[in-house]
């Protein structure tokens, strides 16, 4: 097959990552990033700090009012996370499928959680890493996390 114009290629698109505390505070954020390196995602902007409420409100906005969001929010400002924008062909749903399902007891080997991630002994599913969801989460997200990007 031959592609003869720029619009048969797959736009690049943006998605936001974050290393979570428990990814952080393990020593983990070198082996997801390299994970999304690997797969041949460009890291576009990278930050470590630690989140306070207020934005952590926003990031989790979908979730107020579930049994889990207070403790999810508490674990997510316990310690510095690692953002980043990541940027691919369809890196949305590529960065998804690299860090498995929410719970890592049953997310597949290979994956950034079924490897590495830990669900038990804890109030909050501690799964290492955030990805956004959809085009539009990921431009909310990345607008939260990076305003000046
Ligand atoms: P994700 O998109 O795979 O990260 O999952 P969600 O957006 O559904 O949930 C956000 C985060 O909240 C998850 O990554 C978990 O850390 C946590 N979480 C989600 N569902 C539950 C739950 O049922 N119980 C608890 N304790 N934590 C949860
Ligand atoms: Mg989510």
């Amino acid at each position: 097959m031959t592609t003869t114009s720029s619009a048969a290629a797959t736009p690049a698109e943006r998605t936001l990552v974050l290393v979570k505390p428990d990814g952080v505070a393990r020593g983990l954020t070198g082996e997801v990033l390299r994970r999304v390196e690997a797969k041949g995602y460009r890291i576009v902007a990278l930050e470590m700090r630690t989140a306070d409420d207020a934005l952590l409100a926003e990031h989790y906005a979908e979730h107020q009012g579930k049994p889990f969001f207070a403790p999810l929010v508490e674990f997510m400002r316990s310690g510095p996370v690692v953002a980043a924008v990541v940027e691919g062909g369809r890196v949305i749903e590529g960065f998804r499928s690299l860090a498995g399902t929410t719970e890592p007891t049953g997310a597949a080997p290979g994956t950034i959680r079924g490897d590495l991630g830990r669900d038990w002994g804890t109030s909050v599913v501690q799964n290492l890493v955030h990805g956004s969801d959809s085009p539009e989460s990921a431009a909310r997200e990345i607008g939260l996390w990076f305003p000046a990007l």
